[in-house]
C-alpha cells in the first residue's frame, strides 16, 4: 500500500502558540462530542496525550478501537500500523484518522511483504515440518494479512511469550517478524536453547544460515529492530547500579537481549506502568523505554525517583510527529464535515489481517 503524502498544513496551524492550539482542540472536541474518539499511545507527547479519551499500548488501543462501535471518527495519535489495525477492527462506516501521515514506524518498514514472501519460499525449500508465522503488531497490514493466511498470529510486547507458545504447539518452527529482540527475549523466557534460535538477515541467501541450521531451529527471527530501544545498553544498567544502590531497572523487550538480561525485569509499556505505579514510595527506577512515557511517570509519581536508563534522550521521532497543530487540523476538517488523513486498509488485505489480529485477541 502506498501512503499518501502529508499535505502542508500551513502557518495557520504551524505558526500558532501551543496554548492557543490546545484551547482550539478542546473546543473542537466538545463540538464533535460522542462522534469522536481520540486514542493516544503512551509515547505521545503530553500536549497531545492530554486530549486522548483512551490511552494505552498497541494491544490496549486495538481493543479500545474494536469496542468503540458508537464512535464515527477515531483519531489515532500513534503511528501508521496502529491506525491500520484500528481500521481493520472497526466497522466500514467508522473512519480512522492519523493526524500526520509521516508518523510511521521504522521497525515496521524493515519487513516488507515482498521480502517476507521471498524468505518464506526459501525457508519452505529447506525446512521440514510446519512453520507458523508470527508478526509483532508493529508491522504493515500487508504483512499481517500474509500471516493470517498462513495460519499465524499477531503478537504485542504484552503477549509475545503466550503467542509464541501457541505457535509452537501448532508447528515445528516459528518465523517471527519484524523485531529480532522481542522474539529473542520471548524465546529465552520460554527456555528455548540459543542454538535453536537463528537470525534471518534480509537480503542474504537463506537469511545467512545453512540449511542444517534452519532445519534445527525452533525460532527464526527477522533482523528488524526499534531504533529507540536499541539505544539502551548493558553499560547503562551497570552505571545505574553503581550510581543508585537499590535501583530497580525495568526495560522494554524491544531492547537488546543483554540489556534485558542485565535488568531486574522487563515488560511492555503497560507492564512498566504497572510495575512503577505499584511500587512503594521512595522506590528508585531506571527505565529503558521511550522518554515521553518515562517523563510522564516522573511527574505522576513524585514520591519515587524515576530516571531514564539512558543518559541520552530516547525519543521516538515518528510518534513525535503527531503535534497539536496536526491534531487540530484534522479536527477542524471533521467539524466542517470533511475527512483528511483517513487510513483505509483494502478489504482483500483486511480479511487476512483481521484473522491474524483476532487470533491474538483470543489467545
Ligand atoms: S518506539 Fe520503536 S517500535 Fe515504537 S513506533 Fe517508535 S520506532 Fe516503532
Amino acid at each position: 500500500m502506498v501512503l499518501a503524502a502529508q499535505v502542508d498544513i500551513g502557518d495557520e496551524y504551524l505558526a500558532q502558540p501551543e496554548e492557543e492550539l490546545c484551547a482550539r482542540i478542546a473546543g473542537r472536541k466538545r463540538e464533535l462530542g460522542d462522534r469522536l474518539l481520540i486514542l493516544g499511545h503512551h509515547y505521545q507527547q503530553d500536549a497531545v496525550y492530554q486530549f486522548a479519551d483512551a490511552t494505552g499500548d498497541s494491544l490496549k488501543l486495538a481493543r479500545f478501537a474494536a469496542e468503540a462501535h458508537d464512535r464515527r471518527y477515531i483519531v489515532f495519535c500513534g503511528v501508521h500500523f496502529m491506525a491500520e489495525s484500528a481500521d481493520i477492527l472497526t466497522a466500514d462506516d467508522q473512519i480512522v484518522i492519523l493526524p500526520d501521515l509521516r508518523a510511521g514506524c521504522p521497525m515496521a518498514d524493515m519487513a516488507s511483504r515482498e521480502e517476507v514472501e521471498w524468505a518464506w519460499r526459501e525457508l519452505a525449500g529447506v525446512a521440514d515440518g510446519r512453520v507458523i508465522p508470527v508478526t509483532y503488531v508493529n508491522s504493515s497490514a500487508l504483512l499481517k494479512d500474509f500471516v493470517g493466511n498462513q495460519g499465524g498470529s499477531v503478537c504485542t510486547s504484552s503477549n509475545a511469550e503466550r503467542v509464541l507458545t501457541w505457535a509452537l504447539a501448532r508447528g515445528e518452527k516459528v518465523f517471527f517478524f519484524p523485531d529480532e529482540h522481542l522474539g529473542r527475549n520471548s524465546a529465552y523466557a520460554l527456555g528455548i536453547p540459543d542454538d535453536e534460535v537463528v537470525l534471518w538477515r534480509r537480503g542474504e541467501k537463506l537469511g545467512g544460515n545453512s540449511a542444517e541450521q534452519l532445519r534445527r531451529a525452533k525460532v527464526i527471527l527477522w533482523n528488524g529492530y526499534c531504533t529507540v530501544h536499541m539505544q539502551f545498553k548493558a553499560e547503562h544498567v551497570a552505571m545505574w547500579r553503581a550510581k543508585a544502590p537499590g535501583v530497580r531497572v525495568i526495560v522494554h523487550p524491544e531492547c537488546r537481549h543483554e540489556v534485558v538480561r542485565a535488568a531486574d525485569q522487563y515488560g511492555s509499556t503497560e507492564g512498566i506502568i504497572k510495575a512503577v505505579s505499584g511500587s512503594p514510595a521512595g522506590s528508585i527506577w531506571a527505565i529503558g523505554t521511550e522518554v515521553n512515557l518515562v517523563n510522564r511517570l516522573k511527574h505522576q509519581y513524585p514520591d519515587k525517583q524515576i530516571h531514564s536508563l539512558s543518559p541520552f534522550q530516547c525519543l521516538c521521532s515518528t510518534m513525535y510527529r503527531i503535534k497539536p497543530a496536526y491534531l487540530l487540523w484534522v479536527l477542524d476538517h471533521l467539524a466542517r464535515g470533511e475527512v483528511v488523513n483517513r487510513i483505509t486498509v483494502p478489504a482483500e488485505v483486511a480479511a487476512g489481517a483481521k484473522v491474524a489480529l483476532d487470533r491474538m485477541l483470543t489467545i
